[in-house]
């Protein structure tokens, strides 16, 4: 039987935080023996393991602990327009294996059966005991009902109320199924940031809340749908049938060029070509708009992630100037920032967020 504390303790460290057993006792409001007995069990069990010492002026080091990140792998699954990714991450998400496959989604048996299939031989690939995988995480281009477990809507895929039995019946691990921008936030999480709006710049525009290490679903589940937000009343038709949305002014097609490589974009305006010197102005005039509607809304960080995000860091100081112009209630537009995880932003979301569904499962013998 597991204690309560146990599992208190895994809640703590499951975004990667280390403590040392004093900070254990005083944050969980447990005595010293009793964070003592349970740090112990976990450590013996291998759940935690000891990652070092904390830095000291004099005296006795005490010991900080961890999750062991090596106890257990998470499958992480995306489905995109074209492409079926899937990766194998440790526990703290990070990837240790990856395949992208050209398995673009239609809701046909014969695509989940291949589905199945790619998963079968991508795991037994990686010679990982499956066994050890503790769960799996699939981040979908869609509005997905938790709840009633469905896909309620995909404008990707132009598809509306798919059971997501459909995913269980052929993936062979406990399933978490969120939306991109949901696993794209869980990315950004760390120890020491865990309340921020995500503003994913992708190929569509997207977002997601997470307030004190939750994620805010809203009444029908499409809370932070930033890219629907109009910010040009009248303006450009977007995707979604309305005029003036975010999507139609930030998503990757605005900066796209004849080559498609999003790039060859960047590469034109670090040469200052005037023509990609004069779209990049507009691009981060609109974006300015929606971030300062955004915070004035909900007073927290903002991360700028997607493609586009990744590729944000030298222009921040431009765009909070930029922003600074909408904003009379900041002092400082200090609430902008380039995301952290760059690189397999929707396998790592998805891990994470597998992690967070699942953290019961850490204890499994
Ligand atoms: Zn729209």
């Amino acid at each position: 039987m597991k204690s309560s504390n146990q599992m208190k303790i895994i809640q703590l460290m499951k975004h990667g935080e280390q403590y040392s057993r004093q900070d254990i006792s005083k944050l969980l409001g447990i005595s010293m023996p009793t964070a003592l007995r349970s740090i112990d069990e976990l450590l013996e069990a291998g759940v935690i393991t000891e990652a070092g010492s904390l830095s000291s002026t004099g005296g006795r080091r005490a010991k900080v602990f961890e999750l062991n990140k090596n106890r257990g792998y998470i499958l992480a699954l995306q489905v995109t327009r074209r492409h079926l990714r899937m990766a194998l991450t440790d526990l703290s998400g990070a990837i240790l294996h990856v395949l992208k496959t050209r398995h673009g989604y239609t809701d046909d048996l014969s695509w989940y059966l291949e589905m199945e299939n790619l998963i079968n031989g991508f795991v037994s690939d990686t010679q990982i005991d499956p066994e050890k995988i503790i769960g799996a995480g699939l981040s979908f281009p869609g509005i997905i009902d938790q709840e009633k477990n469905l896909i309620l809507h995909s404008h990707v895929f132009d598809i509306t109320n798919i059971d997501l039995d459909r995913f269980y019946k052929y993936i062979p691990y406990p399933l978490y199924v969120a939306n991109d921008a949901n696993c794209a936030c869980y990315a950004e999480q760390n120890q020491e940031k865990d309340s921020y709006l995500y503003l994913s710049l992708n190929e569509s525009v997207g977002g997601s809340i997470m307030w004190k290490r939750k994620l805010i679903s809203g009444t029908h589940w499409r809370a932070g749908e930033t890219g629907h937000v109009i910010i040009h009343p009248k303006g450009r038709i977007c995707y979604c049938g309305k005029e003036g949305c975010a999507d139609a002014y930030l998503s990757t097609g605005v900066l796209l060029t004849e080559d498609g490589e999003l790039d060859t974009f960047f590469d034109k305006l670090d040469s200052e070509d005037p023509d990609s010197l004069a779209v990049w102005d507009c691009y981060l005039d609109d974006l300015a708009l929606l971030i300062s509607n955004l915070n004035m809304l909900l007073d927290m960080d903002i991360v700028l992630g997607g493609d586009i995000g990744a590729r944000m860091d030298k222009y921040i100081d431009d765009l909070c100037l930029r922003t600074k112009r909408y904003d009379r209630f900041s002092r400082d537009v200090d609430y902008i920032f380039p995301c952290c995880c760059k690189e397999h932003i929707f396998l790592t979301g998805a891990a994470l967020g597998t992690i967070d569904r699942f953290d019961d499962r850490l204890l499994m013998d």
